[in-house]
């Protein structure tokens, strides 16, 4: 890993700047030897104007603006590893495609500062590392700066590490938020396609959670097939096995639940009729849980986090029981009271015993004080089901 610091002015680093407008990109500048927005490069996202006139507003009066990290992909040839947004900006204002409000308020273009300000911004020196080395070291590289700017994820570091036809094709698919299956996926997936969140949930499912491993072996395919085609079986399995969408879907682990899940044969409308009962029922609290709940066979009631007895129900009856074992001489914990054992007479302490529903939730048990007994930790630990 080289890194050689240089100068580069304005007017330079904009000669030949191209912009394109439909994806919102820098493409080059330097006459042609730079590419502002490698494929890696999260897209354009100052958008919002503030950045854009703060990034201006620093070069009329002459403020930093932080180092500008270049890759060097062949002598005299350039990327921007770090910057893009930056040089985007500043390209964009010189070639007249938005204002700034300068000093007095008023808008100004490029074409309409003085010529003296328009020399400032044009002579204007940019503070560039240009950077040359293998993919570990630029990724280590990566991980260590974090100059003016949002910091890339992780998502956008192993797209600058793995460039190449692979990415340039995956996030044609996964990193468009025109692709009109975004809205459909948003369903399942958490996080800003423009982040690379869906592109990093593909890639996790289909390499079992190896995504740089995964990338580094695909990196020079031209196409996407398995990648895509596992991430399209995944969301259409959940969406038929569960057709009704609820918000709680949104970052389940539904690749897993497809492994695991997806050899059963399932009745969708029981499904959907159980969702919604479990959705009603007030003493679910983890609404999350309820579809892998529902998948597992409505086995683990501790996905779904049973709403549990309070501390004062819990001393209640702790005291009716001990009140009434001690006139019988039995224990208090009513199975150890029962039939024969060496625990038969003992008195547990309140801390030695846990709340457990007489009739279970899942046949129907409530969660109040008549539904409500204390038995020994080993015992409610052996009845084991909310
Ligand atoms: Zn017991």
């Amino acid at each position: 890993m080289k890194a050689d610091l240089s100068e580069y002015s304005v007017h330079d680093v904009v000669e030949g700047f191209t912009y394109n407008e439909l994806e919102g990109k820098g493409l080059f500048g330097l006459s042609g030897h730079l590419t502002i927005q490698p494929e890696y490069q999260r897209n354009y996202i100052y958008a919002d104007g503030k950045r854009d006139a703060a990034v201006i507003n620093s070069l009329l009066n002459g403020y930093p603006l932080g180092i500008i990290y270049f890759n060097v992909t062949a002598p005299d040839t350039f990327e921007v590893l770090d910057g893009q947004q930056r040089i985007t900006s500043i390209g964009r204002y010189v070639t007249g495609k938005f204002a700034i409000q300068y000093k007095n308020g008023m808008e100004q273009y490029f074409s309409g500062l003085s010529q003296e300000l328009q020399d400032k911004i044009l002579n204007y020196k940019l503070l560039v590392y240009k950077c040359s080395g293998d993919e570990d070291e630029i990724r280590e590289w990566f991980k260590t700066i974090n100059t003016a700017g949002i910091p890339l994820n992780d998502q956008e570091l192993l797209n600058a590490v793995y460039s190449g036809p692979f990415v340039t094709s995956a996030k044609k698919v996964f990193s468009n938020s025109r692709n009109s299956n975004c809205m459909k996926w948003s369903a399942y997936i958490r996080g800003d396609v423009n982040r690379q969140a869906y592109l990093e949930r593909a890639l996790d499912w289909v390499s079992d959670g190896q995504i740089s491993a995964y990338m580094s072996a695909h990196r020079q395919d031209h196409g996407i097939k398995e990648l895509q085609t596992h991430f399209d079986t995944v969301i259409e399995w959940a969406s038929t096995i569960f057709p009704t969408i609820e918000k709680e879907m949104r970052g389940l682990e539904w690749d897993r639940f497809y492994k695991e899940f997806h050899d059963t044969a399932y009745d969708t409308n029981h499904n959907d009729k159980e969702m919604h009962r479990l959705y009603a029922d007030p003493y679910v609290t983890a609404k999350k849980g309820i579809f892998e709940y529902i998948l597992g066979g409505e086995q683990r009631t501790e996905l779904l986090q049973i709403r549990i007895f309070g501390e004062a129900t819990k001393k209640t009856v702790y005291a009716q029981q001990t009140q009434q074992a001690k006139i019988k001489g039995t224990s208090n914990c009513p199975l150890c009271a029962f039939g024969s054992n060496a625990n038969k007479t003992r008195m547990w302490k309140i801390g030695e015993m846990d709340a457990d529903h007489v009739s279970a939730w899942s046949k129907g048990g409530v969660t109040s004080i008549s539904n409500c007994q204390m038995l020994c930790k080993t015992h409610n630990r052996s009845k084991g089901n909310a």
